[in-house]
């Protein structure tokens, strides 16, 4: 085979917009390699009523190509149900029909192949090799949207996959959920979506949920304009000249710009407990434990004892539940078939790759040769970096990037906000340098 100009390796959201942007771009050859039969985003979190916490105007494109056939609007269009989508007035999108959607573009995209886990990426000094099952790949630049494995806590590495899952594999477990209580541990969106559906009785058998968090409390996602800020190009790239020893901090403070729940859903469950405990409807009661950090999980037969600091008075305290379901996240780590790589790349305090402002990963190479990495970069660049907010201008980016052009004009308006003195080069700002 020829060799490209891009491998694009793993079609989730974010190399799938890659992959849309670069559609009608002259001169660029290259493939995208996918490890499943056919496109799917996150099945096993597809439960009933789930909604999507962005606009569907942050599509794979209509950002900056908004007359691109492969925008969220083009498919509605497609699909003859516009009017009855803006009749149905969401407050926010189903996320089965923004799936359906992105399904929809990798179905008629070009240059996606499916069925192909790439094995092994190597670099023989000019030249990415790209390894699956089937076949390699030579290309001159790589764009890695593989997305992040489940974190698993160490406490919980040991215990029996039957009684204790991640919520990435839910929908396949949850109907093999033996006993009465579970324990769901983590307080984010994809911890209350299952609170939600566990409490509303969809699961036969259970008849208690815990809801185990470090959080201070149940809070929701923060979704006002200036905290939306954050996800805008002009934000972006104050975030990513900052020093590295402050972007932690500051981000660490931005928890809830993209971490919290969906106030829908925290209602929701509101009610439904609210409904148990005084109108007598509902069959499964609720037990919400905020500020418990789990630091041990013992299984005693059936039981699993839960043992967690309270941070409010620091005290161990015990539960027991039949079965435990991981809201823990994902984590950021170098890809197994990155390793023939690993001592080239620069990896930062987090074990990952460090990104440049354009998602390139700073490795020792040729500087005509990039690996472009999408949702890896949150400590480099900011929050907005796991969220599908800002894919179709990061992917712009890239295009430009790659290709050496501005096929995408990428000019802003300055941000409503001054970041920093000057920023947007608005009259009358004034830098001034502080006294050392
Ligand atoms: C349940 C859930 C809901 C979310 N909802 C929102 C939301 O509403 N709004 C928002 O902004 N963000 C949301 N996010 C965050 C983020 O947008 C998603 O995680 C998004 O899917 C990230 O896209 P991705 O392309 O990086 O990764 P993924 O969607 O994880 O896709 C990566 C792909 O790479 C493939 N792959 C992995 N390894 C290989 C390999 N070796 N070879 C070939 N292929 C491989 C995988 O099979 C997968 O298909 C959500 C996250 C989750 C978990």
């Amino acid at each position: 085979m020829d060799k490209l100009d891009l491998v694009g390796i793993g079609i989730g959201p974010f190399n799938l917009s890659l992959a849309a942007q670069l559609d009608g771009v002259a001169d660029v050859f290259s493939i995208f390699l996918e490890q499943r039969s056919e496109f799917a985003w996150h099945p096993d979190m597809m439960l009933p009523g789930v909604e999507l916490q962005t606009s569907f105007l942050k599509d794979l494109v209509t950002l900056t190509n908004p007359t691109s056939k492969w925008s969220f609007l083009s498919y509605m269009v497609g699909q003859k149900r516009m009017l009855d989508f803006m009749n149905a007035d969401f407050a926010a999108v189903p996320r089965r029909e923004f799936a359906a959607y992105l399904k929809w573009v990798a179905d008629h995209l070009e240059g996606l192949a499916f069925d192909n886990v790439v094995r092994e990426v190597a670099f023989d000094g000019q030249d990415f090799k790209v390894r699956t099952d089937h076949t390699s790949y030579v290309t001159s630049n790589l764009a890695i949207g593989v997305g992040k494995p489940a974190f698993i806590p160490a406490w919980a590495r040991q215990l029996p996959k039957h009684k204790c899952f991640h919520t990435s594999q839910a929908k396949s477990n949850l109907p093999k959920l033996r006993g009465k209580r579970i324990a769901v541990i983590g307080g984010g969106q994809s911890g209350a979506e299952l609170v939600e559906y566990l409490l509303g009785g969809n699961v036969k058998g259970v008849e208690e949920v815990l809801w185990l968090s470090r959080r201070d409390n149940f809070e929701p996602l923060d979704d006002t304009p200036f905290v939306n800020e954050y996800f805008t190009p002009g934000y972006a790239d104050v975030f990513a000249g900052l020093p590295d020893a402050y972007k932690q901090d500051l981000m660490s403070r931005q928890k809830l710009a993209s971490d919290g729940a969906s106030l829908s859903t925290l209602k929701s469950i509101y009610q439904l407990l609210y409904r148990q405990r005084y109108l007598q409807e509902g069959h499964v009661a609720g037990r919400l434990l905020p500020q418990r950090e789990v630091f041990q999980v013992q299984q005693d037969g059936e039981t699993m004892r839960i043992a967690a600091r309270n941070g409010l008075n620091q005290d161990v305290e015990f539960f027991d539940a039949d079965a435990l379901i991981l809201a823990t996240g994902y984590e950021t780590t170098l890809p197994e078939f990155m390793a023939p790589l690993r001592s080239l790349l620069e990896v930062g305090a987090s074990g990952a790759y460090r990104l440049d402002a354009e998602f390139r990963a700073q490795w020792d190479g040729p500087s005509d040769r990039n690996i472009f990495v999408q949702n890896a970069g949150r400590i480099d660049l900011g929050i907005f970096e796991p969220q599908l907010s800002l894919m179709a201008w990061r992917s712009a980016k890239i295009v430009n990037a790659l290709t050496g052009k501005n096929v995408f004009n990428l000019d802003q308006n300055p941000p409503i906000v001054d970041w920093v003195a000057g920023t947007g080069d608005r009259a009358g700002g004034a830098v001034v340098q502080a006294w050392g």
